[in-house]
């Protein structure tokens, strides 16, 4: 998986990532989705130890442009995993309260406890993204963010917390027959908006700032991952095999029962 790590200080060109490729699953679609359904399985395991041993923290941050395919990711790859120990936190257009403070602020009280798995659909970094692309702040305060960032994650993975930051990547092909199909099926019209056109417009704009969070925001502490995602099977695919990886990698052990147990008989 270390094909899609963004390493510490990369410059990424996104043009030279294609998002339609499948080299590490040349199998096809069928093979690929029997292995993820595995993996859907260790991860419900690995998220009941984590649970249950109640130190590490996790943090997915899932970004994407319109019609990625962050609410199918999120189906897919937490399939079977217990609903008690797993949120998604979504962050929409700020509130009026939540803009009168620092863009951390409503962050900070969804990142995960001990023992629990937190899902960022969208993130801080829509403070470098819509906010960047359509001039919602000056220019002087969204480019210091980036630092502010990498210090609040470092913060967060100094205090026990893993963070693992996925990008998914489509083409701006893909995209146009994703917003086609929003159109044309009635029951995908209610996810159909005028925005999303405008923002599609702004196609280039967009990727210009995420190359952007992608160079200056990947760090060893707290990487990026640039998913080729036109294909959604290839994508559910790489994302449990990453967390699943990174869930191992955490050593996680099941507490043990407390003292003077072994005498007891349940009658
Ligand atoms: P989604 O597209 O994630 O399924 P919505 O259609 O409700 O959900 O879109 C959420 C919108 O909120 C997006 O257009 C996104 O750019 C916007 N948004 C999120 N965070 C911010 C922010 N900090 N400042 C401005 N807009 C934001």
């Amino acid at each position: 998986m270390d094909k899609y790590r963004v390493k510490q200080g990369q410059t990424i060109n996104l043009e030279d990532w294609d998002a339609n490729e499948i080299s590490l699953f040349p199998e096809g679609k069928k093979a690929a989705k029997d292995k993820t359904k595995k993996l859907n399985k260790k991860l419900e395991a690995l998220q009941e130890l984590l649970y249950a041993e109640h130190k590490q923290k996790v943090l997915v941050v899932l970004q994407a442009l319109d019609t990625g395919g962050k609410d199918g990711t999120i189906r897919a790859v937490f399939e079977g995993v217990n609903p008690a120990g797993v949120k998604v936190a979504s962050f929409k257009v700020p509130t009026a309260i939540e803009s009168d403070h620092d863009f951390l602020w409503r962050i900070h009280q969804h990142t995960p406890g001990k023992g629990e798995i937190v899902i960022f659909n969208r993130s801080h970094y829509e403070d470098v993204l819509v906010v960047r692309v359509h001039n919602l702040v000056d220019k002087d305060i969204w480019k210091k963010r980036y630092d502010h960032i990498n210090n609040f994650e470092k913060m967060l993975t100094d205090e026990g917390a893993t963070i693992i930051k996925i990008f998914l990547h489509i083409s701006k092909d893909e995209q146009k027959e994703r917003l086609q199909e929003r159109w044309d099926v009635p029951e995908k019209n209610w996810k159909f908006s005028s925005g999303d056109l405008k923002e599609r417009a702004l196609w280039d704009e967009y990727q210009k700032a995420y190359e952007d969070v992608l160079e200056k925001t990947s760090t060893d502490y707290a990487p990026w991952y640039i998913i080729p995602a036109n294909r959604n099977w290839y994508r559910n695919y790489l994302i449990s095999s990453i967390l699943v990886k990174k869930l191992e990698s955490l050593n996680m052990e099941y507490p043990l029962p407390e003292d003077g147990l072994d005498n007891i008989e349940i009658e």
